[in-house]
């Protein structure tokens, strides 16, 4: 075998861009780094970004916190999720959101998935059925938004409050509305492998303003919630924030500074996200044998990562297959292992749920390859990649 090894890492992010670098220089300089610490008339870094958050998703209110799974964990209690209540969720998702739940005091309820790695709409029509949970965090991993038409009809149907994760989903949309606007709330992340960067930090968008009112009381804003500007007047807190516990978990001027920079830049991002999605994409979907997950033509998806399934591989196999495409510079991740692995992992290590029989999930998960596709790759390095995997796929293909 000829082919070279790549040699291009795939956690590397893009260094933050200078007029970022600079707006954080100035809040250092400031020595005001805390959101409600402001002069006279000044709106905070923390301020200003949720209002540009809030126009970007085009959503009424936006409230920047600590993490995207903090986020997720108060807008379940912000919506009124009581200890015990179970939570409707993906099976394909990543730790954080089984975590939230149980952080908000909830019981994940685990619905299965389709190959194409969204929700499998029959299961979930199934389960809040039998189930009468009142709640569905729907994780749109890895990008993947399911029909949302369809998913609104039940989601209508069982009286469902939906609550989006749109970790992956930042910019995304479905028939021109973005990808966190369907439900009561919409859940975002800007720590370092999602679609802005600030190491940690969440964004929660909604236009319902009680519910918004009391997410920002949990965030810890004591009772400065009239520093806001992307929140509901304050009228609406005047029982809610006597009410409501403070979760301490603000975000800081100094994460808001680098993001707003950022955000200018996003949509230039998101294609050039999808320009390398696309080549890798169009190289894997010729292999006879290896299966990329079908997008609805009504989808306008963030290609931040690509995700294969090789049907029929068995785990042996699929240990020897990550193992050969390492050896040549290819990270790929693996969902069908019971052992946690970084950051990937799946529902059967989730030890604290009580186990649940999701088999089709299984089997999908068993075959299923994960890789990042990071702005430092250029679309060279895309076609390189995919060469390798090609390749070392060969062996594995059920012919
Ligand atoms: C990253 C991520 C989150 C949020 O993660 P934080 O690290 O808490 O910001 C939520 N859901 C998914 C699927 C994620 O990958």
């Amino acid at each position: 075998m000829t082919i070279k090894t790549f040699t291009r890492p795939f956690t590397q992010q893009e260094p933050i861009n200078q007029e970022a670098i600079e707006a954080a220089i100035e809040v250092l300089k400031s020595g005001r780094l805390h959101r409600y610490n402001t002069i006279e008339n000044e709106l905070s870094e923390v301020s200003l970004l949720e209002e540009e958050y809030a126009a970007y998703q085009g959503s009424k209110y936006c409230l920047a916190c600590a993490s995207g799974g903090y986020a997720m964990s108060i807008a379940l209690k912000a919506a009124g999720l009581k200890p015990g209540e179970g939570v409707l969720t993906n099976t394909f998702t990543l730790a954080p959101v089984p975590g939230s739940i149980s952080n908000a005091g909830g019981v994940p309820i685990f619905v299965e998935i389709t190959k194409d790695l969204v929700l499998d709409l029959d299961d979930l029509s199934k389960k809040a059925s039998a189930s009468d949970a009142r709640f569905l965090l729907i994780s749109h991993m890895r990008g993947h938004l399911v029909n949302m038409d369809k998913l609104m009809q039940i989601v209508n149907e069982f009286n469902l409050i939906l609550i989006e994760d749109c970790a992956h989903t930042m910019g995304a949309q479905w028939k021109k509305q973005k990808s966190g606007n369907f439900g009561l709330a919409g859940c975002f992340s800007t720590q370092t492998y999602k679609h802005l960067n600030s190491g940690e930090g969440g964004l929660l968008t909604s236009n319902d303003e009680e519910f918004m009112a009391r997410a920002i009381i949990y965030s810890g804003s004591y009772m400065l919630y009239e520093r806001h500007s992307a929140a509901p007047s304050s009228e609406v807190f005047s029982d809610i924030r006597l009410q409501t516990p403070n979760y301490s978990g603000r975000m800081d001027n100094l994460r808001a500074s680098i993001l707003r920079p950022q955000l200018k830049n996003l949509e230039n991002s998101i294609n050039r996200w999808n320009e390398r999605y696309q080549t890798v994409e169009s190289m894997l979907i010729k292999i006879r044998g290896i299966e990329v997950p079908q997008r609805l033509s009504e989808e306008r998806y963030v290609g931040s990562s690509i995700q294969f399934r090789i049907p029929g591989i068995t785990k042996s196999e699929a240990d020897l297959f990550i193992n050969k495409n390492k050896k040549l510079g290819v990270e790929l991740k693996w969902f069908g292992n019971d052992d946690p692995n970084g950051f990937t992992s799946n529902h059967k290590s989730w030890k604290y749920v009580s186990q649940q029989q999701l088999n089709k999930s299984d089997d999908i998960l068993s075959s299923l390859f994960d890789l990042r596709l990071p702005l430092t790759f250029s679309i060279d390095d895309c076609i390189h990649l995919s060469k390798i995997i090609i390749e070392c796929s060969n062996d594995f293909i059920k012919k």
